[in-house]
């Protein structure tokens, strides 16, 4: 049986691809959710990829429009954003063809290198696919050929999305936490997976726990264990789940957080005063809570 939700915002919208979606036999439905899912992670790597990079190029122009000074050159051509250029090997420039961009199969027909000069091509895209992948298969799988799993499969992919650009570059870019955040107060607009007032809640509460904490470690110990992007995520979470998942979610974060961070210094990958990104964390807290409710919250007696 699905998963429960309070409401279905998307229930009234019972006719033509959703109709016909869930009318399919379910194992037709997992393989279309599924190849949706690798065909979105493709997109999502991708995202990943390049948002990075144009942040810090819209850095740069900012500040060279700021001094007068030329805007610091770099190796991209002129236009960059999500749509051109077409997607390339970093090494050589060779543009991939169509059936070189497939997701996951591709990776394992070229055997992980580029067509043109043979230099490997990180295993992170085809990570993103596959994950995306099993991120369809469980929103499915927990709340059915519906508008929930639908909103359910956009939350999780985009922590995905925010996980690997923090993973890499300490960033969680306000082009996706804020909008992960209005998107969650929308859907739950009619009391989805959370009432509304739990969920206006969730939002501000996020912040302020996290923000309260970034000042408390600045004032005891003079360091800045978190970045604002990590408030903003714990909001986006909160308004999405509402505010009794928080406790959860930030236990969570902390106890995997700690334990990657102290494996990650056993074995030397990470120095002591390194700050570890917390936002994958954070979101993995966010989609165990998704999928699996708030037992811990139940413990407390509420
Ligand atoms: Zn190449």
């Amino acid at each position: 049986m699905y998963a429960s939700v309070i409401s279905d915002p998307f229930a009234h919208f019972s006719f033509g691809i959703g109709a016909a979606y869930g009318a399919l036999p379910p194992l037709w439905q997992f393989a279309f959710a599924i190849a949706f899912g690798l065909a979105i992670g493709s997109f999502v790597a991708m995202v990943a990829h390049r948002l990075p990079i144009m942040l810090e190029r819209a850095w740069h122009l900012e500040i060279s429009e700021a001094t007068g000074q030329p805007a610091k050159t770099d190796a991209l051509p002129a236009r960059y954003n999500l749509c051109v250029p077409r997607s390339a090997c970093p090494h050589c420039g060779h543009v991939l063809r169509a059936y070189e961009n497939i997701p996951v199969l591709s990776y394992v027909l070229l055997r992980g290198r580029c067509s043109a000069c043979h230099a490997p091509i990180g295993a992170r895209y085809p990570l993103i696919e596959l994950a995306s992948g099993a991120l369809a298969a469980l929103a499915l799988a927990f709340y059915g050929p519906t508008g929930a799993g639908l909103a359910a499969f956009g939350f999780t992919v985009t922590l995905l999305a925010m996980s690997a650009i923090d993973a890499q570059t300490r960033l969680l870019p306000d082009s996706l936490t804020l909008p992960l955040l209005w998107a969650g107060l929308i859907v739950n607009f009619g009391d989805t997976f959370a009432t509304l007032r739990a969920a206006v809640a969730g939002a501000i509460a996020g912040y302020l726990f996290l923000w309260c904490i970034y000042w408390l470690f600045r004032f005891a110990r003079g360091v800045e264990g978190m970045g604002y992007g990590d408030f903003k995520l714990l909001a986006a979470l909160g308004a999405w789940l509402g505010w009794a998942a928080l406790p959860q979610i930030v236990l969570i974060a902390a106890v995997t957080g700690a334990a990657v961070g102290l494996i990650a210094m056993g074995s030397g990958r990470l120095r002591f005063e390194e700050p570890l990104p917390f936002g994958p964390f954070l979101a993995l807290g966010g989609a165990i809570t998704l999928f699996g409710g708030t037992p811990f919250f139940h413990l407390l007696g509420a």
